[in-house]
Parts: structure tokens; C-alpha cells; sequence
């Protein structure tokens, strides 16, 4: 990770800022306790009529299925009914305040990866532990952020329960929005003369409507392995078309997708093949695939990700969402725009991480820095920074796209913005754990939510959470 670490601990007079938080999903929860803990005085936005975000499940799905269509309904949530948590609750919950099983309440739900329910119910638990709601405008949406003079914001508000909007001013505002709601799909040659059905994993809820269909599943993500296995016991037919499978020649070492996906075609199920990428899609219902494999199909089922959307944000251009390449900045550590720091911040841009500490460590870091107790490098230094990060993906091959991809230096982040902070380091036990769960998921793809060795790790992990961070 390229590094300009000149920030420190200063002994600055406090400030406390008026801060807009947008959003009450995990996020926005956690700089919302941050902030007020700081001293900040905060207003948090949530459209919705309840907290939780994502996980915020509901059988409803969008008015286009696969979500391309710009005056469509919208859903927040991606949730499906079937899902369990794909990271331990020991590893996903936030530091000081962990997520764990609550085995004496018959209504909860204990196991290590639980459903989405005990998800939201952790979040409630978390909110009503800090007095959270008391801060949150619920059913208000924010339909426009912008610069005003003196470096203040202004947002624009609309609320379900009022005709009029409200304009007010904040000192800065913390983006808490979530990017799990935009889909992304493929460029598909043929595909708006194709003739069969198509969703994307975001309105994706049950497995039912698939029955004894041919569906073509694309993409090798969690979310694809988790859709994949509710439809193969419905399904005629499941096919996976995985751009990861063209490329693993090319590859110096297998991508965790790509064993993955080996994992899968090992893993018994007869209706169920792993195909390369689509090469053309035709009006008799047919795909072809680039290794030249053709399946007449009924369905297409894109799980193709998501877009960054934050379609009421206004910088006079100083931030881009990058829509084709997924690339949100420029952004100093995926948090601070460089020119308006320390007045926008964004919490969660990073994914391929353990989102919840992620989220916590990101928040105090804005909160410090904030109220002056943390000193960010100059505008010149955080920009130079940016710059240099994106020459190292470059030079590595990373495509754009894997911009806030931080797998491969999560540890270093997550360790780099505590040491911002003043906190502790995660523990190493955290590091184990989510090696261990991925192994354990290339050995046992259908049973690695209920299956494991490591519980000398879990052990570790509940002494740590008696000790506090
Ligand atoms: P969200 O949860 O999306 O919350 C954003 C909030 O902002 C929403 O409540 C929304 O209504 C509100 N909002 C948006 N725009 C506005 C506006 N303009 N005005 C007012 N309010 C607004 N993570 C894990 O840790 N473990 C998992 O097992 C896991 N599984 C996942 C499975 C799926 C299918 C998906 C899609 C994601 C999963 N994640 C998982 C990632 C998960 O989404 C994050 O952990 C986390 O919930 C994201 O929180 P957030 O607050 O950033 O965004």
C-alpha cells in the first residue's frame, strides 16, 4: 500500500463540527456513535423507515428485474431469503461491541454464520447499546449535497411524512450509503434481442421462480455461490459462466474465485456445469460461450456486482464516480477526497474486507480528524498518495475495477488506520480465522457454514472479547 504517513496524533484544540450522516446501515451507525463520541453534533439520513440497510430484508424486488432502467422502483436491500452470513460472526462484528451468539434468547440465532435476521438484530442491538436512533432522521432522504462558501455543505432533504423539502448547512458530511443496490452487469453481445428472462442478483429473493428452467448464472462471487446453490435444487439446469475460467491459464497463481469455482464442480452437483464467459447471445434463446459451448437457456441470472451511486452528490467534479470502472475519487485512503478533506468523508468504499471493523476504524479515524485530534498530511502530500496507489495497480495489473479491492492489504489498512487512531491493532486470531474459513470453503462448499476446525481460534476469540479492544 503506498503511504504518505505523516498523519498523527495532535495536540490541537477540539473542534466539534455539525455533521450529516447519510445513511443507518452498518456504516453510518458506527460514525454516527464515532462522531457523537468526539463530541460532533450529528444528524443521521435514513430513507428508509427502519435501520439495517442491507440487511434489511424484504421479499419486495424492483419494478426491472435486472435493475438497469433509471425510473424503476428501487429496493435497498440485496438480501435473499436464504442468506447466512458469509464471514464468522466472531470476525464480522464491530471491535467493541462484538457480534456475538446471544445462546441464551431462544429468538436469536447462534450459529456462526447466521441468517440476515440475527444480522439486524445485532445492528438494533448495537444502535439501542449507544442511543443511536435519537440521532437519525428516519424516512428522509438526501437528494442533494453540495459545496457552499466557507467550505460548509449544503444538504437538501425530502422527508415521506412532508411535501416541503429542507435545506440546511453542516460543517461536513460523512457518505454512508452503502453500494450494494446499483447493479453492474455485462456487456453481452446480442442481449437486448435476446428473448429470455433476465435479473440480476439484487432482486434475486427465492429459488422457486427458477424451477426446471436452463439458468445461465454469471459470475463467481459469494453471493453467486450462495444463488447457485439454492437454484441447483430446483433448476433443470444451472450453468456458471465465470470470466475467471477464460483467464486461469494467464493466471501466475489460481485466483480464490477460480478455486472456488473448482471447489463447485467437485462439489456433486449433477445439473451443474462451469462454463467460460458468454462470447454472443442469440433471438432462439441460445448462448455461446467463448470456448465455443452453446446452451439454449431460459433465464440469465446476473451476479455481476455493483456500481459506487451517489447520485446526490455534487463536487463541481472534484469527485468522480467512475461508472464503467467502479473507481470513486480521487479518495486518501478510499476515505478523504484530497481537496475537500477533512469536510467529505465516505465510510465503506473498500469491499473485499471484514466490513464492520473496517467501518469502526474508518469512522474514528473522521471523527478524530474532525475534531483536530488527528492531523491529516497536506492536500499535496493525501493527493500524491492517491496518485502513487493507482500507479502500483497499475503497474500490477489490476484493472481499475479492483480500485477499492483491498483484499491483499486488508490487514495493513485496517492495522494503518488504528495506528491513526490511537487503537489497538486487530488481533492476530481475526487474520487466522478468515484464513481458516477460506480454506475451509475451498474443502467443504456446501457445508463450511456448519463444519470447521478452529475452535482453539473461536476460543481466542471470546477471551479477547471478555478483555475488550
Ligand atoms: P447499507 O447497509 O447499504 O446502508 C446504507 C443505508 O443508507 C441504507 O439504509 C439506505 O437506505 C441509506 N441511504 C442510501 N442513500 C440514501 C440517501 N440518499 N438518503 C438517506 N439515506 C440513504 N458483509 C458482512 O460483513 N458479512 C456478510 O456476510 C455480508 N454478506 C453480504 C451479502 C450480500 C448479498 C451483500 C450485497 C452484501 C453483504 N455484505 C456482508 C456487505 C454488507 O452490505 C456490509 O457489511 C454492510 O451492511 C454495508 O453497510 P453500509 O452501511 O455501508 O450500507
Amino acid at each position: 500500500m503506498a503511504d504518505a504517513s505523516s498523519a498523527h496524533l495532535t495536540a490541537m484544540r477540539p473542534l466539534s463540527s455539525h455533521v450529516a450522516v447519510i445513511g443507518a446501515g452498518a456504516s453510518g451507525l458506527v460514525a454516527a456513535r464515532e462522531l457523537r463520541r468526539e463530541g460532533h453534533n450529528v444528524v443521521v439520513f435514513e430513507k428508509g423507515d427502519q435501520l439495517g440497510g442491507n440487511w434489511v430484508y424484504t421479499p419486495e424486488v424492483e419494478s426491472d428485474p435486472i435493475g438497469l432502467h433509471p425510473n424503476r422502483t428501487i429496493v435497498h436491500s440485496s438480501m435473499y431469503q436464504s442468506l447466512r452470513t458469509n464471514l464468522l460472526r466472531e470476525i464480522m462484528g464491530f471491535r467493541d461491541y462484538p457480534f456475538a451468539a446471544k445462546e441464551e434468547d431462544e429468538e436469536r440465532d447462534p450459529r456462526r454464520f447466521p441468517g440476515h435476521r440475527e444480522v439486524l438484530k445485532y445492528l438494533n442491538d448495537f444502535a439501542g447499546e449507544f442511543g443511536i436512533c435519537e440521532m437519525v432522521r428516519f424516512e428522509t432522504e438526501v437528494v442533494f449535497v453540495g459545496l457552499v462558501e466557507g467550505g460548509k455543505w449544503i444538504v437538501k432533504s425530502k422527508s415521506k411524512t412532508s411535501d416541503e423539502g429542507l435545506e440546511e448547512i453542516y460543517d461536513a458530511v460523512v457518505v454512508c450509503c452503502g453500494h450494494y443496490t446499483q447493479p453492474r452487469v455485462a456487456e453481452i453481445s446480442g442481449i437486448t434481442t435476446w428473448k429470455g428472462r433476465q435479473i440480476h442478483s439484487h432482486n434475486y429473493r427465492t429459488p422457486e421462480p427458477f424451477r426446471d428452467q436452463v439458468v445461465i448464472l454469471i459470475g463467481s462471487s459469494s453471493s453467486a455461490t450462495d444463488i447457485y446453490r439454492d437454484i441447483a435444487g430446483v433448476a433443470k439446469e444451472v450453468h456458471i459462466s465465470s470470466r475467471s475460467i477464460a483467464s486461469e491459464t494467464k493466471e501466475k497463481k489460481p485466483q480464490f474465485d477460480t478455486m472456488r469455482l473448482n471447489a463447485m464442480i467437485n462439489s456433486g452437483y449433477e445439473n451443474m456445469w462451469v462454463r467460460s464467459k458468454i462470447k454472443s447471445v442469440h433471438e432462439d434463446g441460445s448462448v455461446v460461450f467463448i470456448d465455443g459451448s452453446v446452451v439454449v437457456a431460459d433465464t440469465i441470472l446476473h451476479c455481476t456486482g455493483y456500481k459506487y451511486h451517489f447520485p446526490f452528490l455534487e463536487t463541481n467534479g472534484i469527485v468522480t464516480v467512475d461508472g464503467d470502472d467502479n473507481r470513486v475519487g480521487p479518495l486518501f485512503k478510499h476515505v478523504f477526497p484530497p481537496a475537500l478533506a477533512p469536510s467529505l468523508s465516505f465510510v465503506g468504499v473498500p469491499w473485499k474486507t471484514v466490513p464492520f471493523p473496517n467501518f469502526e476504524l474508518q469512522s474514528k479515524w473522521i471523527a478524530g480528524v474532525l475534531s483536530n485530534r488527528i492531523a491529516l498530511p497536506s492536500k499535496e502530500e493525501m493527493m500524491k498518495d492517491v496518485k502513487a496507489y493507482y500507479s502500483s495497480l497499475e503497474a500490477s495489473g489490476k484493472p481499475t475495477r479492483h480500485t477499492h479491492d483491498i483484499f491483499d492489504y486488508r490487514g495493513e489498512y485496517a492495522d494503518w488506520l488504528a495506528v491513526q487512531c490511537g487503537s489497538p491493532v486487530l488481533e492476530e486470531w481475526r487474520e487466522q480465522m478468515m484464513l481458516t474459513v477460506a480454506k475451509n470453503w475451498l474443502v467443504r462448499p456446501k457445508t463450511y457454514q456448519d463444519e470447521w476446525d478452529d475452535n482453539h481460534l473461536v476460543l481466542q476469540a471470546y477471551e479477547s472479547f471478555k478483555n475488550g479492544v
